[in-house]
């Protein structure tokens, strides 16, 4: 077999390794989250869960910390919220921004 990786106390063929690298899919989800009492939540099935009501590089920042939970589950929330703001950061000041929903508003003439 190919070469043999170490990721945390698993060994690995190369080929095992990044096949299992690969394969954290994340799915977002936005609802409120005012009883949880969080702008946030990390699911361990894969899933992060954002408040709705955030905006802007906050919904980025937020975004961001979600996904580096379920990335690098041993790290600290100290060290997760560093990551995420140098992420954040640099993602925002490339100026990468959402682009907004089409909202179904009628325009006064009754058309969209
Ligand atoms: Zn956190």
């Amino acid at each position: 077999m190919g070469t043999t990786l170490k990721l945390k106390t698993k060994e690995y063929t190369k080929e095992k390794f990044y096949d299992n690298l690969l394969r954290v899919k994340i799915k977002v989800k936005y609802k409120k989250l005012g009883k949880e009492r969080a702008w946030g939540l990390a699911d361990s099935d894969g899933t992060v869960y954002i408040d709705s009501r955030l905006k802007g590089k906050k919904a980025l920042e937020i975004l961001i910390h979600e996904c580096v939970h379920l990335l690098w589950k041993e790290e600290n929330e100290e060290e997760v919220i560093s990551k995420s703001i140098s992420l954040c950061n640099a993602i925002w000041n490339q100026r990468y921004r959402r682009i907004e929903e089409d909202k179904e508003q009628l325009l006064q003439d009754g058309t969209l």
